[in-house]
């Protein structure tokens, strides 16, 4: 979402509305550069995507469930509401713009891993020993040690 104003990519959202009837979503955003508010409307779309499992079995992409996982993982940590719901906004842009509507699973958990590194260590780690499923302790050690560097 780019600024009216100065075209800058990097908008905060400071409030975000669901409208009744399933109109969709009203936000109030800033922009972090010339700081100028700005009203968007967002209108919800059905995702047709569906995701493909590690048995090979397909289902049908669930938000709800990503935002589940992810709010687990952010539990007691320094991560907003907000941040957490701009996660999932960003990943499923990612996912719209494929060119196929069928995604691993192991890759929307790598694109969440990646998201949530760059918000909180802890919740990373919560998620990806969840995810990554570990063989052993020696691997989760491995994981720490190197986001220690
Ligand atoms: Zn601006």
């Amino acid at each position: 979402m780019n600024c009216p104003y100065c075209e800058n990519k990097d908008t905060a959202v400071l409030e975000s509305r669901v409208l009744p009837l399933g109109e969709g979503m009203r936000r109030r955003r800033e922009c972090k550069k010339c700081t100028k508010r700005f009203t968007t409307y967002e209108k919800v779309v059905n995702l047709d995507l569906k995701v493909v499992k590690k048995s090979g079995g397909i289902e049908d992409f669930d938000r709800e469930k990503i935002v589940k996982g992810i709010k687990k993982a952010c539990w007691k940590r320094p991560v907003t509401e907000e941040q957490m719901t701009d996660l999932v906004d960003d990943l499923e842009l990612k996912l719209l713009n494929r060119m196929t509507t069928n995604v691993p699973s192991c890759d929307i958990g790598k694109m969440i891993l990646s998201r949530l590194k760059k918000l909180d260590d802890v919740a990373y780690l919560r998620f990806a020993s969840v995810y990554l499923e570990f063989a052993s302790a020696a691997d989760f050690a491995k994981l720490i040690t190197s986001l220690a560097n």
